[in-house]
């Protein structure tokens, strides 16, 4: 049985972009495959302490995966949700890998070339070493398709690269994943027909900011009205969309180009009201009163959000973490079953 591997970050609150763009997707993706595949839901929390956290870690992550459940995953034995810092093997394989990777490779990195620039003395080690342990976190458990966006094709290529090269000296240990144009060609089963591609998205979906329609929302903004959070109330979030920025040709249109706070708010009524982009389109294209739409889009938010958020609460901190346990123990008898074959080729055991 093959095996598809997605790790979500919890350092702080998500926003409807993040929810529409990835947890939507991964909930579709893993409620499709499931019958037939492993699923890897894992918490990439030894990634996490990276950077800053807002909140704390554990709450934060029984949080997000109450939304998975109230966003409709359903929890089967092939399902597998579990921390990282809970299976030792991530952080033992990583330094195994570290000492299989030249430095030349692991600083050809575009990412953490980007992340270190500016600034050495807020670069932590961790940066540096980020790519190989997200290569340990895939090699343990033989996954085959890692759902990412192309701001992480670099580091899937390096993964194949550490795990090819190894094998070739000690024998088939390592399942190699999927080629990143093979993952791709996997993700597009996932993908959406909206025109507003992204392609640092693994749904390819992206959500503007509200207040500059001309970016994606992002919930590191400084600005409150430019991104719906998750947690908002319902009346806070039909406010934040009543004040989104359009534009003043008093025409509805889907065109990201000239009119993207107006397809913003289109796409997101339709993806939120489970109606087909062109049939939201068809109603309001060519009207000139935005204020109706807005309420229209306002109403949408906040009903969606209500019952979201009635779902999420009703799901107790124990099934969460339940289903944690299981995962857990899932995870740490198949990562320890990899590290062993890899200690003893290696000549540790
Ligand atoms: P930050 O501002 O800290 O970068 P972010 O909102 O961009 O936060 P990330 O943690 O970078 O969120 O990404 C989490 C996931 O959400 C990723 O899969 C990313 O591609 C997706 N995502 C982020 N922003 C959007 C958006 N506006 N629309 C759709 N998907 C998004
Ligand atoms: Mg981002």
């Amino acid at each position: 049985m093959k095996t598809i591997l997605t790790g979500i970050r919890i350092n702080s609150e998500i926003t409807l972009g993040n929810f529409l763009g990835a947890l939507l997707p991964m909930v579709r993706l893993a409620n499709k495959y499931s019958e037939t595949h492993h699923i890897n839901i894992f918490i990439p929390d030894l990634h996490s302490i990276i950077s800053s956290i807002d909140g704390d870690l554990k709450q934060n992550t029984i949080r997000e995966l109450k939304y998975y459940l109230a966003a409709g995953l359903k929890i089967n034995s092939n399902i597998h949700i579990y921390r990282q810092s809970y299976i030792p093997a991530h952080s033992e394989l990583c330094w195994i890998l570290d000492c299989y990777t030249s430095m030349g490779e692991a600083l050809r990195m575009t990412q953490y070339k980007e992340k270190s620039q500016n600034n050495d003395s807020s670069t932590n080690v961790g940066i540096f070493n980020y790519p190989i342990l997200m290569a340990a976190d895939i090699l343990l458990y033989d996954a085959n398709f890692v759902p990412v966006g192309e701001d992480q094709f670099q580091h899937l290529e390096l993964t194949r690269n550490i795990a090819e090269r190894f094998n070739r000296k000690y024998g088939e240990i390592f399942t190699i994943p999927e080629k990143t144009a093979d993952q791709v060609k996997f993700m597009e089963t996932l993908n959406n027909t909206f025109s507003n591609r992204d392609k640092d998205t693994p749904s390819g979906l992206r959500i503007r900011d509200l207040q500059n329609p001309e970016k994606k929302m992002s919930k590191s903004s400084d600005s409150d009205n430019s991104k719906i959070m998750m947690s908002d109330t319902p009346a806070q979030a039909a406010k934040k969309i009543m004040s989104a920025t359009t534009d003043s040709l008093a025409n509805i249109n889907f065109d990201f180009q000239n009119q993207p706070g107006i397809s913003n708010l289109l796409q997101i009524e339709a993806l939120l009201s489970d109606q087909p982009l062109a049939t939201v389109i068809k109603k309001w294209s060519n009207q000139s009163r935005y204020g109706d739409f807005k309420k229209q889009v306002a109403s949408t938010v906040s009903d969606f959000l209500s019952d979201f958020q009635t779902k999420a609460d009703s799901i107790s901190d124990q099934t969460i973490l339940d289903l944690l346990a299981e995962g857990e123990a899932y995870a740490t008898q198949k990562a320890n079953q990899t590290l062993l074959k890899v200690q003893k080729s290696i000549g540790l055991r």
